[in-house]
């Protein structure tokens, strides 16, 4: 789910996207929400279909998956999988979006096989998951709301902080970098295609926005000591290189040893369906009952 879209899809084990399907996200009420949540999962449902999996923009309460506060969504304190277990009669599991993105990344993604690992993705916000020693943590990573810049440009939406990674390293920042250097119409991607064709400023400011993922990551890094930083998200993607490696240079000044010297920034693998995927090894986890 999204503030836009709900991306649904029929996903196996392997994280394999059998069928996709793609509905509008209604800003209206929580009715709404749901009718159109439902809508996307009878849209793909036959017999194969063995367990559903939600990734929320949500805080959840833990432990029972409650939907407690959404970001953009009209959701507020609503038993989502039980709504969903009485309507389709399956196992429902309910996780939060970025979490959700994190789990498919380590299982199935850039985090194969680690304990320790940082999942950031940078979007419209910057959202994130911390797998450690083994589990992922299922609170609330708010990833996207470490200061990075005190006193810096306030953070977007509900939030009332400022120099929060999400003001500086989204993909909202850089639409805003971007027409500050080419003009009223110019995006992200209008900054990363410039950058790649060599413009001086663009790739000066790309390196900025990696410096102050860099100087969160080093606080992660500081934290939780993870053995990999995997980051996705549309503009992490699209800009890749360009804001990764600053970020890993600033992120190294940062940490302590052995970190200052090993710790890793790379590129997410399963792109945009991280999210779905995620949502459907959720779905598997309440199959199975090994959560
Ligand atoms: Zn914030």
């Amino acid at each position: 789910m999204g503030g836009t879209k709900i991306l649904s899809g029929v996903v196996d084990r392997e994280g394999n996207v059998l069928r996709r399907h793609e509905g509008e996200s209604p800003a209206t009420s929580e009715a709404d929400v749901l009718a159109a949540l439902d809508a996307s999962v009878d849209a793909l449902l036959d017999d194969r279909v063995s367990a559903i999996g939600y990734g929320v923009p949500a805080n959840l309460e833990r432990g029972t998956g409650r939907v407690l506060r959404a970001t953009n969504l009209h959701f507020d304190d609503f038993d989502l999988a039980g709504h969903a277990r009485a309507r389709f009669g399956l196992p429902v599991g309910v996780e939060n979006d970025a979490n959700a993105a994190a789990l498919a990344e380590w299982r199935l993604g850039a985090g194969r096989g680690l304990s320790t690992l940082v999942v950031l993705t940078l979007g419209t916000g910057v959202g994130g998951g911390i797998v450690l020693d083994g589990a992922l943590y299922r609170g609330w990573a708010e990833v996207g709301h470490l200061v990075v810049l005190a006193g810096g440009p306030p953070c977007q939406g509900a939030c009332h902080g400022r120099g929060h990674l999400e003001a500086l390293a989204s993909g909202t920042a850089a639409d805003a970098v971007a027409r500050e250097l080419f003009g009223a119409e110019a995006t992200a991607h209008v900054l990363v295609e410039r950058a790649q064709a060599g413009d001086a400023g663009a790739r000066a400011r790309l390196a900025e926005i990696g410096g102050y993922l860099g100087a969160a990551i080093g606080s992660l890094a500081n934290l939780f000591d993870p053995e990999l930083v995997v980051v996705g998200g549309g503009f992490g993607e699209a800009a890749g290189e360009l804001v990764l490696a600053p970020a890993e240079e600033a992120a190294r000044r940062e940490a302590l040893a052995p970190a200052d010297g090993t710790l890793r920034v790379v590129p997410a693998e399963l792109g945009s369906d991280a999210g779905l995927v995620g949502a459907a090894l959720v779905a598997f986890e309440a199959l199975d009952g090994t959560r």
